[in-house]
C-alpha cells in the first residue's frame, strides 16, 4: 500500500534511521512484532521493560510507514465526541475509552523519558472550536457529559475565545492535558534505545507474506522464504493490517497535511494550543519546535493513492485558506506538504487484542485521529496480557466489544 506521498516533514527534519538488516535465515523468538512504526516501537518498549524476548520485523525502512507522515497531536478527545460515542457503545465504555485516552498522553511522555528519547514531546492546551453557531449545542452537550465523567474541560464562550485565544468563534471547549511530538523521532528513538541495550532484535526490509497457526504459536513466512517461529505474533502493521484480519474492521480514507516556513516565536498564537474545529471536513493545527505551523485535515472518503495525490495541490490551497480564516495576521507560507492514508472505525475506537478464537495473534490497530495514544494503550494492554496480568481496558477495545 502507498501509505503517504509528497514531502513529509519529519523525514527531512530528522536524520533517516538508515538501518538495513533483513532476516537472512530461519529464526525463533518468543514474540514477533510485525511493524516498526510508533505502534510496534511502543509495544517493543513495553515488552522489553517486562523482560519478554521480542523481535520487530518491517518490510520498509524502519519507521517510514504512516508514522513518518503523522502530525502527532496527542489529545484525549476521540474522533467521535463522548456525547455521541455514548449512544453507540454505551456511556460506561465511552467514558472508559476517554479516560484511557487521557492517561495515555502522559504515558507516552513517560516512555520517552524512560528511554531518553528526544522526540520534541511538549504538553499543551487543546482548543476545540465551534465552527458555526449551530455547533454550540454539540459543545454544550459535550461539556456536560465530560464534566459528569470527571474529564478535564473548560467551556469558553465567544468573548473568552477571542480574549484568550484571539480567535473569532461562537464557542470552544478547552483542556490543558494535550501534547504534541515528533512521531518518527519517537518510534526510531525507542527502537534504537532497545537495540543498543541488546534487548531487542530488529529486522528491516523483511516482509511477512504468510503465516500458519501451529501448536503453541505461529510460523511466519518472509518474502525471501525464511520461517520465523514464535509463541505470539503482534500485528502492528497500521493501515496495512487487512491481510492479517479475517474481516474488514476499518474504513481507509485519505488525509492531507502541510507545514509552513518558520515564523518568529512571538508571531504564533497564544499558548501554541492544538486547535481544531467542529466542521467537516476536518481541520486542525499545531506548531513545531522550530516555530513552523503544521496544519492538516481535508479528509476524503477514499484511499486510492493516485486519486489522493492528484488532489494535493488543491488541498494545500484549501488548508491554507482555512488557516488564514482563523489567524489572518500570522504570516504563513507553505514549505512542505504531503498526503497519506488514514482510517476510521464505526464507533471511533481502535481494535486491540486477539481475534476471538485466535489467542496467540494480537492486533494493535490504533485507527482514527488518536492513533498514537491508542498505540500506547495497545502496548500496555498487550504487555500486561503477555505477562499474565488482567487489563481492565481490554474489553473496551476488543474485537467483540
Ligand atoms: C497525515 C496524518 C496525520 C495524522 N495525525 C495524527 C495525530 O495528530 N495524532 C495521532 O494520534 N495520530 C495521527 N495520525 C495517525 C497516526 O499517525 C497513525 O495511527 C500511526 O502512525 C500508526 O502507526 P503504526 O505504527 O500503527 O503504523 P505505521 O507507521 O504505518 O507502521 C506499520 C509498519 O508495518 C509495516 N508492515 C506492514 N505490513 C507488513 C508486513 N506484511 N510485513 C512486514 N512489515 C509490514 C509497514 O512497513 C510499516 O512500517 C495521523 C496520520 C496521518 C497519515
Amino acid at each position: 500500500m502507498d501509505l503517504h506521498s509528497g514531502l513529509a516533514y519529519w523525514i527531512i527534519k530528522n536524520e533517516l534511521f538508515n538501518y538495513f538488516h533483513p532476516l537472512e535465515n530461519d529464526y525463533k523468538i518468543d514474540v514477533a512484532i510485525i511493524g516498526s512504526g510508533i505502534t510496534g516501537s511502543l509495544i517493543a518498549h513495553e515488552l522489553c521493560k517486562a523482560g519478554i524476548p521480542c523481535a520487530v520485523f518491517d518490510k520498509r525502512t524502519i519507521g517510514t510507514g504512516s508514522t513518518a507522515a503523522s502530525t502527532a497531536q496527542l489529545q484525549y478527545e476521540i474522533d467521535i465526541p463522548l456525547c455521541e460515542m455514548s449512544k453507540i457503545v454505551g456511556e460506561d465504555f465511552a467514558s472508559r475509552a476517554y479516560h484511557a485516552s487521557l492517561e495515555s498522553i502522559a504515558d507516552v511522555g513517560k516512555v520517552l523519558k524512560e528511554a531518553k528519547v528526544n522526540a520534541d514531546y511538549k504538553s499543551l492546551s487543546s482548543v476545540w472550536l465551534a465552527s458555526y453557531k449551530k455547533d454550540v449545542k454539540l459543545l454544550e452537550d459535550e461539556f456536560e457529559i465530560r464534566q459528569k465523567h470527571g474529564l478535564p474541560v473548560e467551556y469558553l464562550n465567544e468573548k473568552d475565545v477571542l480574549k484568550k485565544h484571539n480567535i473569532k468563534a461562537p464557542a470552544a471547549l478547552k483542556n490543558k492535558e494535550a501534547a504534541q511530538m515528533d512521531c518518527y523521532a519517537a518510534a526510531t528513538g525507542l527502537l534504537k534505545y532497545h537495540l543498543k541495550k541488546k534487548e531487542l532484535e530488529l529486522y528491516s526490509h523483511t516482509e511477512i507474506v504468510d503465516w500458519k497457526e501451529v501448536k503453541n504459536g505461529y510460523e511466519l513466512e518472509t518474502r525471501r522464504g525464511h520461517i520465523i517461529k514464535c509463541k505470539y505474533v503482534i500485528i502492528a502493521t497500521g493501515f496495512e493490517a487487512g491481510q492479517f484480519l479475517p474481516k474488514k474492521v476499518m474504513n481507509l480514507l485519505s488525509t492531507y497535511a502541510l507545514v509552513s516556513q518558520p515564523v518568529h516565536e512571538d508571531e504564533l498564537w497564544p499558548e501554541r494550543s492544538l486547535i481544531w474545529e467542529t466542521k467537516e471536513p476536518y481541520f486542525y493545527m499545531r506548531t513545531t519546535i522550530d516555530n513552523r505551523i503544521m496544519i492538516g485535515g481535508e479528509d476524503e472518503e477514499f484511499q486510492n493513492p493516485d486519486k489522493r495525490d492528484k488532489l494535493l495541490r488543491n488541498k494545500i490551497k484549501k488548508l491554507e485558506r482555512q488557516f488564514k480564516k482563523v489567524y489572518p495576521d500570522i504570516p504563513f507560507i507553505v514549505d512542505m506538504a504531503w498526503c497519506g492514508t488514514f482510517s476510521s472505525t464505526a464507533d471511533g475506537l481502535p481494535y486491540i487484542g486477539t481475534w476471538p478464537g485466535k489467542d496467540r495473534m494480537y492486533f494493535a490497530l490504533g485507527y482514527g485521529g488518536n492513533g498514537i495514544t491508542f498505540s500506547m494503550i495497545a502496548a500496555q494492554i498487550i504487555a500486561n496480557e503477555l505477562s499474565g496480568k488482567k487489563d481492565e481496558r481490554a474489553e473496551v477495545f476488543a474485537f467483540d466489544r
